[in-house]
């Protein structure tokens, strides 16, 4: 039939390889369907009995006999994997909340560079940090502070995870004007272009299979829905082989930035 219409043999090569490439994006789109699903059951079951062996851990440290070293780094060992787990697991509940559609946020005002300090406090590797800030950020700005915590942690935490011979990692908070800009800046091995615009899809991972690094390809598709719902933006700057510099904007108060 298509031949009829006058269709020559190249033109029904060019269809069923259209088709083909349609049936390719229904797959993968039914793939990621079923990993979501998946996920989001699995998450839900793992967190009651990682908190009960949390729970477990502060119990069994409290009432350790004093001096005991070999206990005490036990559960010190135990607590660092806790807390990779929890880690995981929370971006899991976050990626599938923001797929149903369903991250709220509890906007107030509060102060950027406060914030970006509490951060740097809460991962807690002193010296490493260099805190720059850049204009009049006295004056707070309104939206989800720990959301925003959220992302400025997770840009930091892949600061150290990927340029692990790091010395210094800067963050920056710049004033500029209606927006405020932050940015996480590393002299590790950076991103080459073509892949630093699929770094803020679901699951993306550069070198997936043979990284030495462990995740799940979240920590940035959630920090980007988070800034896209406060109206801002998100990006990376990178020369392949010198570094990465992970940036949001965020206006001041509550609009959209076109
Ligand atoms: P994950 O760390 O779990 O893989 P992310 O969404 O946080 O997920 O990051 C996606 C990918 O972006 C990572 O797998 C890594 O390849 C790359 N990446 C992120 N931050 C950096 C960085 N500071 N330097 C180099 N590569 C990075």
């Amino acid at each position: 039939w298509v031949r009829l219409q006058g269709r020559t043999e190249a033109d029904e090569n060019n269809i069923q390889k259209l088709l083909g490439t349609i049936q390719d994006i229904s797959k993968e789109k039914q793939a990621d369907q079923y990993k979501d699903d998946f996920i989001s059951i699995a998450s839900h079951e793992l967190r009651t009995p990682i908190t009960i062996l949390s729970g477990t851990l502060q119990l069994l440290d409290r009432n350790k006999p004093d001096g005991d070293l070999k206990l005490s780094g036990l559960i010190e060992q135990a607590n660092k994997s806790l807390k990779k787990v929890t880690i995981l697991i929370e971006d899991l509940l976050n990626a599938s909340k923001m797929n149903e559609g369903q991250l709220h946020l509890n906007k107030q005002p509060f102060n950027i560079v406060e914030a970006v300090n509490e951060c740097c406090a809460h991962i807690n590797r002193e010296g490493i940090y260099q805190i720059l800030v850049e204009g009049d950020l006295s004056t707070d700005i309104y939206g989800d502070a720990d959301r925003i915590q959220q992302v400025i942690i997770n840009f930091v935490n892949n600061a150290i995870k990927y340029a692990p011979d790091e010395k210094i990692i800067t963050i920056k908070a710049i004033d500029e004007g209606d927006v405020v800009k932050v940015s996480v800046i590393d002299s590790g091995p950076g991103i080459d272009q073509e892949k630093a615009e699929h770094l803020f899809d679901r699951y993306y991972r550069v070198d997936s299979k043979g990284s030495q690094y462990s995740g799940l390809g979240l920590g940035l598709y959630i920090s980007a829905e988070i800034i896209k719902k406060h109206g801002g933006k998100i990006g990376v700057n990178s020369v392949n082989g010198n570094g990465s510099e992970f940036w949001f904007i965020l206006p001041k108060q509550n609009q959209q930035i076109n």
